[in-house]
């Protein structure tokens, strides 16, 4: 299986595709994880990366469809069979970059997920979000508390707010997916490619839903 993981940011993403990984054996490629780790090593492209996510800002398409390459094309025994895209495209120019790359080798998108989710919904999650810095796993005060507070429940890793998900920031990224990563439903509408899944779901039923397009 090769799917878009398409949505706004806090439409629940990175936690379905956790449950789709541990269900379904779909590895997981989040472009937000890859530029996170590439800030951690304080690299000079790191710190660019670092300025323009604090802003909310998209970092430039060059760069994330290089690391997507490197991931799922360039080296043919590491590259994941079974894969979903979290994160990317973000752009259509995006789209089109990935749709050249798969179609090289063969290999095109099944389907893309749009998990269209209300904005009071996708503000709520977002500021009483928490991530472990271990394992990636997501947490939230309100809905889905770590067991004991400030460490994750799967790894004991430390639990951390991310700097981008506080109100302003949020609200530019808001802004950028409507202008800049929408027009990909319609590029993707055309080649027949979108499922659509209710974000507002909590992310058990939202797997549900996933696994029942599946039948
Ligand atoms: P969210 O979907 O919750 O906003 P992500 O973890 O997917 O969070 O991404 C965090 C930030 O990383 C984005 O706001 C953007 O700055 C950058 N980013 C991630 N993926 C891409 C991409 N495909 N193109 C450009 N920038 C990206």
């Amino acid at each position: 299986m090769r799917i878009v993981l398409l949505g706004p940011p806090g439409a629940g993403k990175g936690s379905l595709a956790s449950l789709i990984k541990k269900n379904l054996s779909v590895v997981h490629l989040s472009t937000g994880d890859m530029l996170r780790d590439e800030i951690q090593k304080a690299s000079p492209l790191g710190l660019e990366i670092k300025a323009l996510i604090a802003h909310g800002s998209l970092v430039s398409d060059d760069i994330v469809t290089q690391l997507v390459k490197s991931k799922v094309i360039d080296n043919v025994a590491t590259a994941p069979k079974s894969y979903m895209l979290d994160g990317y495209p973000r752009t259509v120019h995006q789209a089109e970059d990935l749709d050249v790359m798969l179609t090289k080798v063969g290999t095109p998108l099944d389907f893309v997920i749009d998990m269209e989710t209300d904005f009071d919904v996708i503000l709520q999650r977002l500021v009483s979000r928490l991530v472990c810095r271990k394992c990636g796993d997501i947490y939230n005060l309100n809905k889905k508390a770590p067991k004991i507070a400030g460490k994750c429940d799967l790894c004991s890793g430390d639990l951390y707010q991310r700097s981008d998900d506080n109100e302003e920031t949020i609200r530019t990224r808001l802004e950028v997916y409507v202008q800049t990563t929408q027009p990909i439903i319609d590029y993707y509408k055309k080649q027949n490619k979108i499922r659509i899944l209710n974000g507002n779901l909590e992310t058990v039923d939202l797997f549900h839903q996933f696994a029942a397009m599946l039948r």
